[in-house]
């Protein structure tokens, strides 16, 4: 397996940054709500609340969600959602770690593009079906 180290790490936390940045409000908002967060394998993830209620009524683009990463921050519906999605949401935070601050608008081009093809913005997104993908290999082993 490949490591890296802890500079790679922290440049890597640093690039998405900018990013991570936006959603701690969110960790305090779901914990002042009834949900709750905790950094699990260098990712701090936020579950429950009004955090949760408002993925699971659904948002712009993409409907209800189980779970959604924003940089270095993974929210999810529950701790029970975020652990059946974890491999999946690890597969974007990697996506950010690549593009940095320019992974959303790489991720909204390629859903429009998806979509002027005829395909669904979420399900046709190639970063969605890398992150199903890798997911799903995970499962098989
Ligand atoms: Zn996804």
């Amino acid at each position: 397996m490949h490591t890296i180290s802890d500079w790679q790490q922290l440049l890597r936390y640093l690039w998405v940054a900018p990013i991570t940045l936006w959603c701690l409000p969110l960790a305090l908002l779901a914990k002042w709500t009834g949900g709750g967060y905790a950094l699990h394998t260098g990712v701090l993830e936020i579950w429950g609340g009004w955090v949760g209620r408002w993925l699971a009524r659904g948002i712009p683009f993409l409907g209800a969600v189980n779970a959604i990463t924003v940089g270095h921050c993974v929210a999810g519906v529950s701790p029970q959602h975020l652990r059946n999605s974890r491999v999946h949401e690890r597969v974007h935070v990697e996506q950010f770690e690549r593009w940095g601050c320019l992974f959303p608008f790489v991720y909204f081009i390629a859903g429009v593009r998806a979509q002027q093809r005829g395909g669904s913005f979420y399900w046709d997104n190639p970063y969605e079906i890398e992150a199903r993908a890798r997911a799903a290999a995970t499962r098989d082993c």
